[in-house]
């Protein structure tokens, strides 16, 4: 195999001591390319590069990617964790409260001030995890839709907290 993202992934999971598999270059392609996907989707991605992949044996090779550093997960509160191929930068997400689509925000390059707490009670601290939620662009958008022709009432039991996912499903 020629391809050069093959090449690079699979010299950098030799570099990280982790045995080259045509699986584990698959997974960590498809992570790469993706958006924050959850392990079903990488499966998913995977299988259309490689053929059948146990859902266990993704679980159990993102968890060493992860390990390695060549993958990093995060895990928005109440939602399934995702997986992304953007690491060491220690940048923070956008979460949408309806749909769960999630989106990058940098850090502030050579200051993260997130980094430097008023108070770090004596810990060394390595990294910051900042979550901000709210309604991505296009639930907004059907936010105002359903303003403009429902009832209220209807409108605000959509966007409770404690239903992240009413909206998935609906396209
Ligand atoms: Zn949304
Ligand atoms: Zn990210």
């Amino acid at each position: 195999m020629t391809d050069p993202a093959f090449q690079t992934a699979a010299a950098q999971l030799r570099q990280a001591g982790l045995r080259v598999t045509a699986a584990r270059v698959a997974i960590l392609e498809t992570v790469r390319t993706g958006d924050h996907l959850g392990v079903e989707a990488v499966a998913g991605g995977v299988r259309k590069r490689v053929g059948h992949v146990s859902l266990q044996a993704v679980y159990e090779a993102l968890h060493a990617l992860t390990a390695a550093g060549l993958v990093r997960r995060i895990e928005p509160a109440g939602g399934p964790a995702r997986f992304e191929g953007r690491v060491g930068d220690n940048h923070h997400h956008l979460v949408c409260r309806r749909c769960g689509a999630v989106s990058d925000v940098d850090c502030v390059v050579g200051r993260a001030p997130c980094l430097r707490p008023s108070d770090t009670a004596g810990y060394v601290v390595d990294e910051a995890e900042v979550t901000f939620w709210g309604l991505c662009p296009d639930c907004r958008d059907r936010l105002v839709d359903d303003l403009s022709d429902t009832a209220l009432s209807d409108t605000a039991a959509a966007v409770s907290p404690g239903a992240p996912s009413t909206a998935r499903g609906s396209e």
